[in-house]
């Protein structure tokens, strides 16, 4: 079993949930530590990169993933847990799913037999804590494009930390190709976008104006109407539907405000 952070498998060690054979000690690669801008413009984010990082270090390239790692357990898990060990454990309740699916992530994985793979984030999450990723391969890196508008995250929890999503939901304004990334978290069986409203928000929404309320509460519709969430511990399907619809509005407004201020692109420089 690889360990990066060790911050989920520890506490399964701990609580007799697995007895691997052996640990793969991730920590040693110092490439999985590091991230580089490539030649297309896009970032490689090491598998290894902790959250604390992804915040100091790139949170004005990636705002959506730093503002979901800014949610992330403690400062103590943050400065162990990485995005590498969120995507391998592929709990539907992983806070930088949201944001990958958002941002249009692509996961680099490699097998010793087979080479590297990439598999684009809405491709890689199957099933409850299942990935694509197969038994000999290992995750490498995500790549993503800096932000090219404004991004959000929104995360609902019964207090404002050390919390597990009870849901979440991340967008990403692509203004350039006129189209709005989405992701659900913690509402489903996987993390996954909310396709139709995504479809939508590129036939409707008017870029040179004001949002119009019509638009703004159709998308939280088919937001809502996206998420398949259970009842359980954390919250009711119910619940989880309706906040997914709320949170939906939240950060459009958020993202558009922004946008329209030109606030971004005064930042982004
Ligand atoms: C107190 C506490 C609070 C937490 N709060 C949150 C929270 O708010 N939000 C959230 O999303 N998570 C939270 N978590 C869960 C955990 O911190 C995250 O999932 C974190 O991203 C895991 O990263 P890690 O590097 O510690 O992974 P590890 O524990 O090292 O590994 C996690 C899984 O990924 C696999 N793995 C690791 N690296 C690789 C790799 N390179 N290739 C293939 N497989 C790999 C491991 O084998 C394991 O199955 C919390 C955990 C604790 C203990």
């Amino acid at each position: 079993m690889p360990i990066q952070g060790g911050t989920d498998v520890m506490v399964e060690l701990n609580f007799d949930l697995h007895r691997p054979a052996a640990l793969l000690d991730l920590n040693p690669v110092a490439e999985l530590a590091e991230w580089t801008s490539g030649g297309d413009g896009r970032l490689r984010v090491g598998a290894g990169v902790p959250y604390v990082r992804l915040i100091t270090e790139l949170g004005n390239r990636l705002p959506g993933l730093a503002q979901a790692a800014r949610t992330v357990g403690s400062p103590q898990i943050r400065n162990r847990g990485t995005v590498g060990g969120n995507l391998g454990a592929a709990s539907p309740a992983g806070d930088s799913h949201p944001p990958l699916l958002a941002g249009d992530a692509v996961i680099e994985v490699e097998s010793a037999a087979r080479g590297v793979r990439m598999i684009p984030a809405a491709e890689f999450y199957l099933g409850v804590k299942r990935s694509a990723l197969e038994p000999d391969e290992l995750i490498r890196a995500f790549w993503m494009s800096p932000a090219g508008g404004p991004q959000y995250f929104s995360k609902v929890g019964t207090r404002n930390a050390m919390v597990i999503a009870v849901c979440s939901f991340a967008i990403a304004l692509h203004p350039d190709e006129r189209r709005v990334g989405t992701g659900i978290g913690s509402a489903a069986p996987t993390p996954r976008r909310a396709l139709a409203a995504e479809e939508f928000l590129a036939a409707e929404l008017d870029w040179e104006a004001r949002l119009d309320p019509a638009v703004l509460a159709r998308f939280g519709e088919l937001a809502a109407q996206a998420a398949s969430p259970i009842d359980d511990v954390r919250g009711t399907a119910d619940y989880r539907r309706h906040a997914i619809g709320v949170m939906a509005r939240r950060t459009l407004t958020w993202a558009w405000n922004e946008f329209r201020s030109g606030h971004f692109e005064r930042r982004a420089g």
